[in-house]
């Protein structure tokens, strides 16, 4: 038994499947609001989000509206019959959030890496009579146990509507993602707890908006239970986060293409195991990815003081040094032969090709 087992479903009960959230980063302006919403519920989706606080990375960017934001969302419901939500950080992002009506709550990847800032909004929301639904973004660093812990502080707070959301997580160096997804994570998190309702946020993950689509795509096919996607009325314009966000007129189509999400379990201990590797797999391109990067600077280096592309000693030690290190780590030498060998010719054919370019 852990303290999450009888949490329950945190989305209105007539949302569909899969279900959707969607709505700008931030809310800017009370129109650009309304128009984005107007267009959402058009389409059929019931659940507008819209940062009103926002967590940034680097001091000085565009940091939310604050109050008037909750307005503004207030007006989204009255105007639509919406359900809302918005990111809440603090005590009194809590309070302010409750007294205003907003539906679900979503606590960020930022906070919910602080266990000191998740007791406090926990503690918050339990002085409250009639609290809303929450929503536990992963953390920034990929550490299950930090998500649970976050997600039972919110149930020991007296909140059973609550869910989880995976958007990815920071990794260091350029990668196809803005935040990588591990699907492992929310994979084992489902297994653990099988009556958790768990969210994908595409946008998050892609950054830009033309990936979000195949994000989303994953996500169903995990049989997540819906995605929290980013919609703005004029991407482009947007305050924050503007490379990611959709159009409403996009999201439906994309919705359109999408499979229904489907509860039912795969074969979890294979299926875990194969998101491992994928993941794995995914790491290991980017890496090669990287390495072809540096040994192309290497190779305009080479060109600029008139250097040959091919070294033969760099590379007889090349070879030999990482057999070492591969076989130490319980590799085949004959294995570790072929792919060094392989990465050593396709480096030298790219700076072959940078010198004879530039010639
Ligand atoms: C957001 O949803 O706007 C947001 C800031 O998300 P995250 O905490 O996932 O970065
Ligand atoms: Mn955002």
């Amino acid at each position: 038994m852990n303290s999450l087992d009888d949490i329950t479903n945190p989305l209105p009960s007539d949302c569909g499947s899969p279900a959707i959230m969607a709505g700008p980063c931030s809310a800017e302006s009370r129109r650009q609001m309304l128009d984005t919403a107007r267009a959402l519920a058009e389409g059929g989706i019931n659940i507008f989000r819209a940062g009103v606080w926002k967590p940034r990375t680097l001091p000085g960017g565009f940091e939310g509206v604050g109050l008037p934001g909750l307005d503004w969302l207030a007006d989204v419901k009255a105007a639509t019959g919406m359900a809302t939500a918005t990111e809440v950080a603090t005590p009194a992002h809590v309070k302010a959030a409750a007294a205003s009506g907003v539906d679900i709550l979503w606590i960020g990847a930022r906070t919910s890496a602080n266990p000191f800032a998740v007791q406090e909004v926990a503690d918050a929301l339990a002085g409250l009579s009639n609290p809303p639904a929450i929503i536990v973004k992963n953390p920034v660093s990929p550490d299950i146990n930090l998500w649970i812990g976050a997600m039972q502080r919110i149930r020991e707070a007296g909140i059973t509507r609550l869910g989880a959301v995976h958007r990815g997580f920071t990794t260091y160096g350029e990668n196809l993602y803005r935040n990588t997804p591990h699907w492992a994570i929310p994979f084992e998190l489902r297994r653990r707890l099988p009556g958790l309702t768990l969210l994908c946020d595409p946008s998050h993950i892609a950054g830009r908006r033309d990936l979000v689509e195949q994000v989303a795509r994953k996500a169903m096919a995990m049989h997540f239970d819906g995605l929290i996607v980013e919609c703005h009325c004029c991407p482009d314009e947007a305050l924050s986060d503007a490379a990611q966000q959709l159009t409403p007129a996009q999201l439906i189509e994309m919705i359109k293409s999408l499979p229904a999400s489907n509860r039912a379990m795969p074969d979890t201990e294979l299926e875990a195991m194969r998101l491992q590797i994928d993941r794995i797999d995914e790491s290991l391109l980017e890496t090669l990815a990287r390495r072809m990067q540096l040994t192309d600077e290497i190779g305009r280096y080479k060109q600029l003081h008139s250097l040959s592309a091919v070294q033969p000693q760099r590379y007889r030690s090349m070879i030999e040094t990482r057999t070492r290190f591969g076989t130490d780590l319980g590799l085949n030498p004959d294995f570790l032969r072929v792919i060094l060998s392989a990465i050593h010719e396709e480096s030298v054919r790219r700076q072959v090709e940078i010198c004879c370019k530039n010639d």
